[in-house]
């Protein structure tokens, strides 16, 4: 509850201005020792950049985010001013709450103002007693708010970089959400300029807005403490193109152009994704959400709009754990940054002060939805006005929690369909499933949207920007799509159809000609034997790998049955999984990690304590001895699974060898109450305290297999997701190549092998340089299965030894690439 006393409160001000009052009410919280001195001048920057007055009276004064650290205690002061102040032209403060609050919860804390406040009668009363009590009663149990908007346009800070924006499409979501994530974790103020359009550098939305699109020079000013490093460090990340990929996989052959002769009609749309299908057609419209202005009671509609955050936050956060597992992190991290509208301050402060002026919770976020949404769409650049479509598609799925409205689902005939949509958001795309979905077409959208991107990565071809006719197409009717060319046929009769068969078996038998040698065994040149495996998450993975080729799993990443749901697997369910898993690899083997949660993946329901250092911290195993409840399902679940085929038990994180002895006695007991089969078990390399004592492990487990994802970021102490040291956590550097060598020898003198499941094996060189260091087994991603088994067998073991004594030699990770 928030601290207020008799000394907090002032009565009877009367201050000469706006300036004056925010010192008066600063005074009364730097002498309650809620702040340090410095933090009344924060206040008055905030003015600087965004309207505190709420309304009615009232003006809630406090200082910008990034001097939270000049706050000692949260805490509240108010200033009775009976005769007002002017805090704007045409607003007038008569009560005047000082804020300083250490917390992050901005809709807490205006909702428990609206509570007190928004009755005229009780304002008017407050502003002209001379009880202090009557104020703290009125008070009691409110905390502070945030308040910023982008009224007007301020000056550069002092210091500053001037950048060109180099990613392909921009200063879009994704690339912005890195920015200010990194600029969030500096205590400097930044600021982003794009000609006379300035944005909070913290600030996603903010940032957004100044429409930066590739080429366009922006500059970058701060001020604070560390405002050099921040700069240097948002330097660096803008010049890394802020961890953006390039290219987008594709994984349907474009097919060339050709037009059908006999279809009736052609809608013309934009190319989003390649490939061309047949099918009929399935409409899918958007129910609209209905959004009533009744004006309820603020607090019940600030607790609704509360509701609604929550809620969305948690589907967005399933989401991007259902698309991380599906189609890879770069594909997922368009849900981070929907996660980060939901927490704009300036789109929550416009949404309570509306309630609060007596709005719903559902108009009032609308409106400062629409706004934003309008605001962006009017953007010149293509790309990031088509950022609109990733606000709406949030702001959609707050409204409807609010509403109450339920989207129908897109529902699939039981043949596969053409999509047929008015819109799809960028979050219904990634949970079309690709199997009951030819392809689709939409009546807006552009090429560089979320869904065009999505619809890509899923390998479902596309069209978007059609134009509402689509939406006349009888339901049902057969039609073709090309999505290379961007167009819609329809009617088309049966020679066309034959031959868009033909054109599909072209395209398929040139894939099979890339891919016909995938089940050769990956053998050199010389004679010497590679195993090639695939890193899978789940049952469909599994599928695709053996299709691809993949001589069996050699990294279960069993944490994405716990990320693509609301609670834990039970043990029958994670047993059926994994026999499943077992079945599609016919005798090959399977290595069945445990579970790997903490770091990077968290799991919102486990409601595990929040950590300062997450992967230095309860990850991995150490996070199954923490919580048997989880470990030992997990456990009977694979024993019993281990009946249905070659299975192997890998722990991760293993750092100690008391962290082995302990997984492994507690796999050896399971074992023995079911009385299950004995099974190799071996641990992931990826700490390394594991390298530096595997002449000692080596002789207790089976194998090892070297995480070199995670082994590049604990001996070079740089966080593997980094923006700014993507390019120097180089699994190639030789400090890294060195782990591996040691790990392989004292491996070889036990008569075990050595494995790598981590990024390095899937790559060209890394392969290379591992199976000359020794590793006997690489464990790839399902796409690189057969390059890599096609490249071991054009390789000779010689020279690959040759090469690895040469990496092992180099000073730098360029060196080694030099290679
Ligand atoms: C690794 O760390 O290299 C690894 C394969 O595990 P993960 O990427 O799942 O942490
Ligand atoms: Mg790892």
């Amino acid at each position: 509850m928030i601290e207020i006393n008799e000394r907090q409160i002032s009565l009877h001000a009367s201050p000469r201005d706006k300036q004056e009052a925010i010192n008066l009410v600063g005074q009364l919280l730097i002498d309650s020792h809620n702040i340090a001195p410095g933090y009344v001048n924060s206040m008055r920057q905030r003015e600087e950049v965004s309207n505190t007055y709420l309304g009615n009276g009232i003006a809630i004064p406090h200082g910008l985010n990034e001097h939270r650290d000049l706050i000692e205690r949260t805490g509240i002061s108010v200033l009775q001013v009976p005769a007002g102040v002017t805090w704007n032209p045409g607003e007038t403060a008569r009560l005047i709450v000082g804020i300083a609050a250490k917390s992050d919860e901005h809709i807490e804390v205006l909702r428990r103002l609206t509570r007190v406040l928004s009755d005229e009668k009780q304002v008017e009363r407050l502003a002209q007693t001379t009880n202090p009590q009557d104020i703290i009663q009125a008070l009691t149990g409110e905390r502070a708010p945030e308040t910023p908007t982008t009224s007007s346009q301020p000056a550069d800070y002092e210091h500053y970089f001037d950048a060109v924006v180099g990613n392909k499409t921009g200063l879009h979501a994704r690339p912005a959400a890195t920015f200010t994530n990194l600029a969030k974790s500096f205590k400097a103020r930044i600021r982003v300029r794009n000609g006379e359009r300035v944005a909070d550098g913290k600030r996603l939305l903010s940032l957004l807005q100044i429409g930066a699109e590739r080429g366009t020079q922006i500059r970058v000013s701060a001020q604070g403490d560390d405002a050099e490093k921040a700069l240097k460090a948002l330097q660096e990340a803008l010049n890394n193109k802020l961890g953006e990929e390039e290219a987008e996989a594709e994984q349907r052959t474009e097919t060339a152009s050709w037009t059908p002769r006999h279809a009736r009609e052609t809608i013309h749309g934009i190319s989003a994704a390649p490939g061309i299908v047949f099918g009929s057609v399935k409409t899918y419209v958007h129910r609209a959400a209905k959004i009533e202005d009744e004006a309820g009671d603020p607090i019940e509609e600030g607790e609704k709009l509360q509701q609604a955050l929550n809620t969305s936050q948690k589907e967005l956060a399933q989401l991007h754990a259902d698309v991380s597992a599906r189609s890879g992190a770069s594909q997922a991290a368009i849900f981070e940054a929907h996660s980060e509208f939901l927490s704009d301050s300036s789109i929550l402060q416009q949404t309570i002060s509306l309630i609060y002026q007596g709005h719903s919770a559902a108009w009032s976020w609308n409106q400062a939805i629409q706004e934003r949404v309008e605001s962006l769409q009017q953007l010149r650049d293509p790309v990031l006005a088509g950022r609109a479509a990733d606000l709406r598609d949030v702001g959609t799925r707050v409204q409807n929690h609010l509403t109450g409205t339920q989207q129908q689902e897109i529902q699939l005939d039981n043949h596969p369909v053409i999509l047929v949509a008015d819109d799809l958001a960028p979050s219904d795309t990634a949970t079309l499933d690709p199997q009951g979905v030819l392809g689709f077409c939409t009546v807006g959208g552009g090429p560089t949207s979320h869904t065009a991107i999505i619809a890509r990565s899923l390998g479902i071809p596309a069209i978007v920007g059609a134009g509402k006719e689509l939406l006349n197409i009888a339901e049902g009717s057969t039609c073709i799509l090309d999505g290379s060319a961007g167009k819609l046929y329809l009617q088309p009769d049966d020679a066309d159809i034959e031959q868009v068969r033909q054109l599909q078996q072209q395209a398929r038998q040139q894939e099979e000609a890339a891919r016909a040698e995938r089940f050769a065994h990956a053998i050199t040149r010389d004679q010497h034997r590679v195993e090639v495996a695939a890193n899978i998450g789940n049952v469909r993975d599994a599928q695709k790998a053996a299709e691809a080729g993949a001589e069996g799993v050699g990294l279960l990443r069993t944490e994405f049955l716990y990320l693509e749901r609301s609670s834990a697997p039970s043990e029958d369910e994670q047993f059926a999984v994994y026999r499943d898993i077992i079945q599609t690899q016919k005798g090959q083997n399977v290595i069945i990690r445990t579970l790997d949660i903490g770091g990077d993946k968290e799991v919102s329901y486990l409601n595990l304590p929040k950590e300062d250092n997450p992967f230095l911290g309860v990850r991995g195993v150490r996070l199954c001895f923490e919580y048997p409840d989880l470990f030992i399902p997990q456990l009977r679940a694979i024993y019993r699974a281990a009946t249905y085929g070659p299975v192997s038990i890998m722990f991760p994180m293993i750092a100690t060898l008391e962290d082995w002895q302990k997984a492994a006695a507690m796999a050896e007991q399971v074992r023995q109450e079911l009385n299950g089969p004995t099974i190799p078990i071996g641990i992931m390399v990826e700490v390394p305290s594991a390298v530096l004592l595997a002449h000692h492990l080596a002789r207790e487990i089976a194998f090892f297999s070297i995480g070199t994802n995670d082994l590049t970021q604990y001996v070079m102490a740089m966080d593997r997701g980094h923006p700014q040291l993507a390019k120097q956590a180089d699994s190639l550097h030789p400090a890294i190549l060195q782990m591996i060598s040691q790990t392989v020898q004292a491996a070889e003198q036990e008569g075990k092998w050595v494995g790598v499941c981590g990024g390095l094996a899937s790559e060209v060189l890394g392969a290379s340089i591992l199976t000359g260091l020794g590793v006997k087994e690489l464990s790839v991603s399902i796409p690189s299965v057969a390059t890599i088994k096609a490249h071991i067998r054009s390789s000779s073991l010689q020279d690959m030894q040759a090469l690895a004594k040469k990496a092992l030699q180099c000073r730098t990770s360029a060196e080694v690439r030099n290679l």
